[in-house]
């Protein structure tokens, strides 16, 4: 059970993860959480930075969705200035909005990475249906009313993967 938590992969930031390296590991899409993983939670419209970091997937024929739990108002006027894809109230760790993303982007799920910033969203909604997970360290130590409530409970599991050896990053 513990295992479901676990992401293939930790990172520091979204913009750790290459579009060539991906590319060259075949991969052909992603999804994407949105509050803290691409910005913080509060800040509305994305950066300068972010706009490149999305372009360079866009180069790379790299098929990028954003898949929030967040409601459509914040989710949609982040996205849709930047014309990403976007799937809103998404209810992860449920894997519903995840198999929409894979259809839409018309993917199989061994040619998608999951990158977020939770263990309880997104890394265990995408390793319930076999994505590569990416976990990115959070934009910003200030969270939302649930995810606050989430983090206690990520905290404890993240213990309990220190204990058992099975991550080896330190925080
Ligand atoms: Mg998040």
């Amino acid at each position: 059970m513990l295992g479901m938590f676990l992401p293939n992969e930790h990172v520091k930031s979204i913009f750790d993860i290459k579009a060539n390296a991906l590319k060259e590991r075949g991969i052909k899409g992603i999804i994407t959480d949105l509050d803290n993983t691409l910005v913080e939670w509060d800040r509305p419209f994305a950066t300068p930075e972010l706009q490149e970091w999305f372009q360079s997937m866009v180069d790379a024929n790299i098929t990028v969705t954003i898949v929030s739990n967040n409601n459509k108002d914040r989710v949609e006027a982040f996205a849709a200035p930047i014309n990403v894809p976007f799937i809103f109230n998404a209810r992860k760790p449920m894997t519903i909005a995840f198999k929409r993303a894979l259809q839409r982007m018309n993917l199989k799920a061994e040619d998608v990475v999951v990158i977020g910033d939770q263990l309880l969203t997104d890394i265990l909604g995408g390793n319930r249906i076999g994505l590569h997970t990416i976990l990115v360290v959070p934009v910003t130590q200030t969270d939302g009313f649930i995810t606050k409530f989430n983090r206690r409970i990520e905290r404890s599991i993240l213990k309990k993967l220190k204990q058992k050896g099975m991550i080896q990053w330190e925080e």
